[in-house]
């Protein structure tokens, strides 16, 4: 029997809006102080009422937009009743019935919904005490939910569609969505079905939660599929259940059984109005559409039909530093230039950098690191290396050193060729007095050669680059180098 999996994917994301969802309290992912910023709103004190957060609604349609979905017109708040220390009132505020996006697909997965709710408070657990203690900054933050239709046939497809919304949720500035601060929390649905079961026959699913990265997403889904594969082998039954991720033994762990959503009774909040979005100045399709930048996935394409490799295309989408760094380059230079460029970049200049970066530990992919002049070397200076190489000035080997001394202290390429004797030495009278020079010196290895050892010829020429300090064109050298030996 064969078994195919299917999985679905929930994921949070915390917006990145100066104040909290319905209060004025600061919405600060970096305060440090417990219970700082808070309020009698996000506090629950009786006879405070919310207010909705206009920018934290305007987030979650335009990242609505960036999906291709349907944007409500209609919409409401409702109350999610259930009791925990880490959430004031009682209830979440969230959606129900009618959320704010419906719709929309992202790298070919289909997108059932998002809709935006308040986050709870942290709850930090004191092993010494064994006490748990309440942060309730948290409390209230502006939280987008995400959730897919269940369409994904693998774990590596389920990763992908993930870093795909991370990058976009970073190119519209909604939210940092960084998975190991939890900015950005993903749980994953996961069932098996026989592979001769009729379309839409669906086996059992399970949550997984505390994901904490992409891998271990990955990771615990894989592991999912396995144990319900041999479950089902062995004549076991899956449970609807939600499970927890333990890092330590790498496995899936029940931790309690679902409830259904008639447990939480939901119902349209009274103390907020319900939203006619049309009616809202700024909240239709056309307005929101022009405030997006270039989506990764266009960006991707741009790269793509100018011809750059796709792991170098996926780098600058993924990089911007490198990717702003490529444009500045690119624009108006030919495209000859433009693809060694690109050789440069991609396998030089980053491998410079991350070398750096994981000297100060940097996050590569740090959206706060935008700009060129992060590079060290400007997009002009970086040209003229390029020019340099493509008139033969300089070879591929001093290239790779001039673009380090240049991106470590923003010289230029030209002068630091001149300075450290690499601009090949384009003198034909220089070149042949160092290839007889040498030839003169080695009477044994020139007879070798003569007889027909053919390694002869790069000892030969290898004490040529020495005589010339590299500066020559290793090509015309070797070629000029065999001719004076067959003479
Ligand atoms: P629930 O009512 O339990 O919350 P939903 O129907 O709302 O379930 O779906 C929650 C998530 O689970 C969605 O991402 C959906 O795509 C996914 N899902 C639903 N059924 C399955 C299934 N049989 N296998 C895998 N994922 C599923
Ligand atoms: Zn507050
Ligand atoms: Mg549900």
């Amino acid at each position: 029997m064969e078994y195919e999996a299917t999985i679905g994917l929930e994921i949070h994301a915390e917006l990145r809006t100066n104040t909290k969802m319905f209060c004025c309290s600061a919405n600060s992912a970096d305060e440090k102080r417990p219970n700082v910023n808070i309020c009698p709103v996000c506090m629950a004190h009786p006879g405070t009422l919310p207010v909705i957060n206009k920018e934290a609604v305007r987030s979650v349609l335009r990242v609505g937009v960036a999906l291709g979905s349907r944007l409500a017109d209609y919409t409401e708040f409702d109350r999610k009743n259930y009791f925990y220390p880490d959430l004031p009132k009682g209830y979440q505020l969230s959606q129900y019935e009618y959320p704010l996006v419906s719709g929309g697909t992202l790298k070919g997965v289909d997108i059932t919904r998002v809709h935006l709710e308040e986050d709870t408070a942290s709850s930090i657990h004191d092993d010494a005490t064994g006490a748990t203690l309440i942060d309730y900054n948290r409390a209230g933050v502006p939280l987008m939910e995400l959730v897919t239709e269940p369409v994904i046939k693998s774990a590596e497809q389920a990763g992908e569609f993930a870093r795909e919304l991370q990058l976009l949720l970073r190119y519209l500035g909604v939210s940092n969505a960084n998975m190991e601060k939890g900015e950005m929390r993903v749980e994953a649905n996961v069932s098996i079905r026989k592979t001769t079961d009729p379309e839409g026959v669906f086996g059992t699913k399970v949550e997984i939660k505390n994901i904490n990265s992409f891998n271990v997403m990955e990771r615990a889904v894989r592991y999912e599929l396995k144990r319900q594969e041999e479950l089902v082998r062995s004549g076991g039954t899956v449970v609807q259940e939600t499970r927890g991720w333990d890092d330590a033994k790498q496995i899936t762990f029940a931790q309690r059984v679902k409830e259904g959503s008639a447990d939480y009774r939901y119902f349209p909040d009274p103390d907020l109005p319900s939203l006619r979005l049309s009616e809202l100045a700024g909240f239709d399709t056309a307005t929101l559409a022009a405030t997006l930048p270039e989506l990764p996935h266009a960006r991707r394409e741009r790269y793509l039909t100018a011809g750059i490799k796709p792991d170098d295309a996926d780098l600058y989408v993924r990089d911007t530093r490198f990717g702003n760094f490529f444009d500045a380059v690119a624009n108006g230079y030919d495209v000859e230039s433009v693809l060694l460029a690109s050789n440069y970049i991609a396998n030089d200049l980053v491998k410079i950098f991350r070398d750096r970066d994981s000297k100060n530990s940097r996050d590569i992919l740090s959206r706060d690191s935008q700009t060129n002049d992060m590079l060290g070397i400007s997009s002009d200076s970086f040209r003229k290396l390029i020019d340099m190489i493509r008139a033969k000035k300089i070879s591929s080997r001093a290239a790779k050193d001039i673009l380090a001394e240049a991106a470590a202290t923003g010289n230029d390429p030209e002068i630091i060729a001149a300075e450290k004797g690499l601009m090949q030495t384009q003198d034909a009278g220089a070149l042949e007095a160092a290839v007889q020079g040498v030839i003169d010196q080695n009477p044994t290895v020139v007879a070798d050669y003569r007889a027909g050892k053919e390694a002869a010829l790069q000892f030969l020429l290898g004490q040529c680059m020495k005589v010339l300090r590299g500066a020559a064109d290793p090509v015309a050298l070797g070629d000029l180098l065999k001719k004076k030996l067959a003479a």
